[in-house]
């Protein structure tokens, strides 16, 4: 990759933050506790505002250079790069939405790291199809009354101020949706209890509710019938991210296994001697490769086009399997140690089956995939 002088001042810098992801990811996991020391380290390394423009103090970074930062972040602990790589989406979103003066000054808050935010786009009983969202914005004489309950809320006690979809028009669909800024601290908001999940305890994970929660007219930064469309605006990009992370622990997969192999013996020599392991592992570096060029080739299409729906499809689909596959075959070269937590490889087992279901999961992929294979055909459907 060509970089500039500083984008590889930011990759560096991102390198640091990724140093202390590892080093505190097995603690968090265990301990079910946020990773508070790798946003400190993010904020401090003057990262916040990725997506944002230059002109409203953001770093304004080509999609390049964000795949191969979530690359590295994906090799510590891909579920803690959740918990704050998704809030630059919510930036740009204010960015491009927010209208008001005050919706700056928010985003300067957010880019100086004094509050924290996150999308709350999923509820209970609606996930792929955001457009059947219950939650209820009502316009009042003095601002707006919300009610409703988001589900899936990435580290749901920790926000400051939550970016809320929610329907301003019951039946109109994505014609009603308008996103609010609402703050955790106020009357009506309600955190449910964390998850019981397969593993990704560091995004702490729970429902949040809103039981006649009040807000100002301010607070609506995303106007209804824009609100899906601000929601996905970054949706090309983070699927490349969560493609790159998955990459990043795909590798870390493949080192781990080289090395249990080379030093372990069984019949007499080293495990790594046995063609039929040499094999499975010359499957899981092939696909390795094939999932870095689709993630960066998306990138590229999207710093070149501005969209890049269908290959970040394909590129999401494909390094999220890989990873889950993969990292499998890895964790099965060392036998029942490849259980244990005394490697990383059961955390990013988990993170990658995780990462199928985030960002769209892969069936939905699938249909934009299919949308972009049916397009020519379109007049004989
Ligand atoms: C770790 C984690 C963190 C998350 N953080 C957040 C967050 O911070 N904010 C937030 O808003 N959400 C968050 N989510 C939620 C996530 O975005 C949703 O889980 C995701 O959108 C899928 O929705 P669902 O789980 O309701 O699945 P459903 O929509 O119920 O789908 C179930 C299955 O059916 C498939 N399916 C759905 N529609 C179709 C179709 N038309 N054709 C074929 N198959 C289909 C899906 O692919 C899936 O496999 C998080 C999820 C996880 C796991």
């Amino acid at each position: 990759m060509n970089w500039t002088k500083d984008e590889e001042r930011l990759l560096e810098v991102n390198r640091q933050v990724a140093e202390v992801a590892a080093s505190v990811a097995a603690d968090c996991e265990a301990n079910r506790r946020p990773p508070r020391e790798v946003w400190q380290a993010y904020a401090d390394a003057g990262l916040k505002g990725m997506l944002v423009p230059k002109a409203k103090g953001g770093h304004a970074l080509r999609a390049s250079v964000m795949a191969a930062m979530s690359e590295e972040l994906g090799r510590a602990d891909p579920v803690a790069a959740l918990t704050f790589v998704p809030q630059e989406y919510c930036m740009s979103a204010i960015a491009t939405y927010g209208a008001h003066d005050w919706h700056d000054e928010i985003l300067a808050s957010l880019m100086a790291a004094e509050i924290t935010t996150g999308f709350l786009l999923t509820e209970p009983g609606a996930g792929s199809d955001a457009t059947a969202m219950a939650t209820l914005a009502t316009e009042m004489p003095f601002g707006w009354r919300l009610n409703g309950t988001k589900a899936w809320v990435t580290n749901a006690p920790y926000i400051d101020e939550y970016f809320v979809f929610a329907q301003t028009e019951p039946g109109a669909g994505a014609k009603g949706i308008a996103g609010f800024l609402v703050p955790r601290e106020r009357d009506g908001v309600i955190v449910g209890e964390p998850y019981e999940m397969l593993g990704g305890y560091v995004a702490s994970i729970a429902d949040v509710t809103f039981a006649d929660v009040i807000l100002e007219p301010e607070r609506m930064v995303v106007p209804p019938g824009e609100g899906l469309r601000a929601a996905l605006s970054a949706i090309d990009m983070a699927r490349i991210n969560v493609g790159a992370e998955c990459c990043g622990a795909l590798s870390v997969g493949l080192e781990t296994a080289l090395d249990y192999t080379t030093q372990r013996n069984a019949f007499g020599q080293k495990l790594a001697n046995f063609q039929g392991l040499q094999w499975q592992l010359a499957e899981v570096a092939t696909d390795l490769y094939a999932a870095r060029l689709m993630v960066y080739d998306a990138a590229a299409k999207l710093e070149a086009q501005g969209k890049a729906s269908v290959e970040a499809a394909h590129a999401k689909k494909f390094a999220t399997r890989a990873a889950m596959d993969g990292l499998d075959i890895c964790m099965g070269q060392m036998g029942s140690n490849g259980l244990k937590h005394d490697t990383p490889l059961p955390r990013l087992f988990a993170a990658a089956k995780i990462a199928k279901t985030l960002d769209g999961a892969t069936e939905i992929q699938n249909l934009v995939i299919s949308r972009g294979l049916l397009a020519p055909y379109r007049d004989r459907l």
